[in-house]
C-alpha cells in the first residue's frame, strides 16, 4: 500500500510529538509514525530545566503541567567520601532572568499533554520504519519513501527523524553511530501510598565514582537514580527483582539509609538500567543532519549523557525552532521543494553549536561530578579536588547560563508576512 504525506514525523518520543504540536501551531500539520502500540514512558520521569518550560509554553502546554508539579530550588550535594554537603541554586540567575527553576514530571505525563493536543489521526501507532529511499519525481522535485515493517510505503515531502538515539534517519544521513560513556544508570520510581513525608527537594550523593539522588515528584512519589562507572556482570535489565536487589546490595550498597529506604519502595515496573550514550560534540557540530526535505530533531541529532538533563529539554527547543524555520520560510512559485530545504537547513545551522556545547557541558558535567572516572589515576585526584572546590561554586552557575535559552514564541505562518 503507498500512501503520500506532506510531512512525516519518525518517532513518538517527547522531540515527535513537540514537533508535530509545535508545525500544529504554526498551521502545518504532520503525520507522526511511532513503532509502539501506544506512548512508551520508559524512564519514568524527567527533570525540565528552564529552557523546557520556555519551550513547552511556546508550545501552549506549560500551564498544564505546571498546575500539577511543583518547582524545586536547589540541590543539596553531599560527598560521602568527605561529608561535605554543597547547594546548588537552580533558580535566578546572576541578572536576575525570567527563571521557572527545575520541575521533575512524570515522562508519561508529558508526552501526553502533548499528545492531546493533536489531532486524533495525527500518530500512527505500531508503525515500524525499515528502510529510506529517496526519489526523484517526474518534475526534477525529490520525495522520500518511508516503508514501514507491514509493508506500507509512504510518499512523503518532509521527513523529520525523532527516532532515538539508535535513529535509523540520522545514520541515513550518515551522521557516526553514538558513543559510550562508560557509564550507566539504574532508575527507578517509588511509592509510598500512605505519603513520603520528605521535603520537595533532590539530593544527590557523591561516593567513589558513583552519583546518585532521589527527587520528590509529589507527596507520594519519588524518582530515584543511580550512576555508575560499573557495568552489571551478567545483563538483568530485563528481570526488575534481579535489578533492584543488584541496585541495593551493589550499587547502592554504600549510600545512606534514607536513599535505601527510597529504593526499597521502588514500584518494579518502572525500574530501568541504561548505558549512557552520547554523540561526539565536534559530530554534531559538522555533520550534515539534513540532506533535501530530510533532517533530525531530539536524540536522533545529539544524544547527550543525562547529566545537565538536557537531552528532552532540548528536543523541546529543536520543535520549536524546527516549526518556527518552516513558517518564516517562503514558498516558491514554481512549487518545487528548494524552499523547505532552505527552512531545515536554517534550522540545523540555528541547532547545531547549541546542542553541541549541551553535549559536551554534559559530558564534562557527568565526568567532573563522578570523580573523572572514579578510579585511582592521577586525573581522577584532580578531577574530585576541582569539583569538590570549584564546580559547584564557580561551574555550575557559568553552566546555568549556558542552559538557559527562551525560543521565544511560535506565530502562525499567515501573521508572520
Ligand atoms: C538515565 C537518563 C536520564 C535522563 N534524564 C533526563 C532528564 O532529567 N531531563 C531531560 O530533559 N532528559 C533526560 N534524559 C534524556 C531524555 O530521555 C532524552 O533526551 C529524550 O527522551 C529524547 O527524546 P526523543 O523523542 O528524541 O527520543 P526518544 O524518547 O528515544 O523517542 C524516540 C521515539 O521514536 C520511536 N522510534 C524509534 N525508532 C523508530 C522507527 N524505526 N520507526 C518508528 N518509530 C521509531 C521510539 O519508539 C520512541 O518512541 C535522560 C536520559 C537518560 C538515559
Amino acid at each position: 500500500m503507498m500512501i503520500e504525506e506532506e510531512i512525516v514525523i519518525i518517532g513518538g518520543g517527547i522531540a515527535g510529538l513537540a514537533t508535530a504540536l509545535a508545525l500544529k501551531r504554526v498551521g502545518v500539520q504532520a503525520r507522526v509514525l511511532e513503532r509502539n502500540p501506544e506512548l512508551r514512558a520508559g524512564g519514568t520521569a524527567l527533570t525540565l530545566v528552564t529552557n523546557a518550560w520556555f519551550a513547552l509554553r511556546a508550545l501552549g502546554v506549560d500551564h498544564k503541567l505546571k498546575s500539577v508539579y511543583q518547582p524545586i530550588n536547589k540541590s543539596l550535594v553531599t560527598n560521602l567520601d568527605t561529608g561535605a554537603v554543597q547547594e546548588l541554586g537552580f533558580s535566578g540567575t546572576k541578572e536576575n532572568r525570567e527563571d521557572t527553576g527545575v520541575i521533575t514530571v512524570h515522562r508519561k505525563a508529558l508526552l501526553e499533554t502533548l499528545a492531546e493536543e493533536l489531532p486524533s489521526d495525527t500518530i500512527r501507532f505500531s508503525s515500524n520504519l525499515i528502510s529510506i529511499k529517496s526519489e526523484t519525481l517526474k518534475d526534477s522535485s525529490k520525495a522520500t519513501l518511508l516503508h514501514l515493517e507491514d509493508g506500507t510505503v509512504i510518499k512523503a515531502k518532509v521527513v523529520i527523524g525523532c527516532d532515538g538515539v539508535h535513529s535509523a534517519v540520522a545514520q541515513w544521513l550518515g551522521l557516526s553511530q553514538p558513543l559510550s560513556s562508560g557509564r550507566w544508570a539504574a532508575r527507578g520510581l517509588a511509592v509510598f501510598p500512605e505519603g513520603h513525608g520528605l521535603n520537595h527537594e533532590l539530593k544527590q550523593y557523591l561516593h567513589a565514582g558513583t552519583r546518585a539522588g532521589f527527587v520528590t515528584i509529589n507527596s507520594k512519589e519519588i524518582y530515584w537514580f543511580v550512576v555508575t562507572y560499573s557495568s552489571l556482570e551478567k545483563d538483568i535489565s530485563a528481570n526488575p527483582e534481579l535489578l533492584l536487589e543488584e541496585v541495593e546490595k551493589k550499587l547502592a550498597k554504600d549510600l545512606p539509609s534514607e536513599f535505601l529506604a527510597v529504593v526499597k519502595e521502588t514500584d518494579l515496573s518502572t525500574l530501568s538500567w541504561v548505558p549512557l550514550l552520547f554523540r561526539a560534540p565536534w559530530n554534531i557540530a559538522f555533520c550534515k543532519a539534513q540532506n533535501g526535505c530530510v533532517t533530525i530533531a531530539g536524540d536522533a541529532m545529539h544524544p547527550m549523557t543525562p547529566d545537565l538533563a538536557q537531552g528532552g529539554c532540548s528536543a523541546l527547543e529543536d520543535a520549536v525552532i524546527l516549526a518556527r524555520c518552516i513558517s518564516e520560510a517562503h514558498p516558491t512559485a514554481t512549487n518545487d521543494n528548494q524552499w523547505l530545504e532552505k527552512a531545515l537547513k536554517r534550522y540545523v545551522e540555528e541547532r547545531r553549536w547549541r546542542v553541541a556545547w549541551l553535549v559536551a557541558g554534559a559530558w564534562l558535567a557527568g565526568w567532573v561530578q563522578q570523580g573523572g572516572g572514579g578510579d585511582q589515576q592521577w586525573w581522577s585526584g584532580m578531577a574530585r579536588w576541582f569539583r569538590d572546590r570549584f564546580y559547584y561554586q564557580f561551574i555550575w552557575p557559568r553552566i546555568r547560563d549556558l542552559i538557559w535559552f527562551d525560543c521565544g514564541d511560535l506565530i502562525p505562518a499567515s501573521k508572520t508576512d
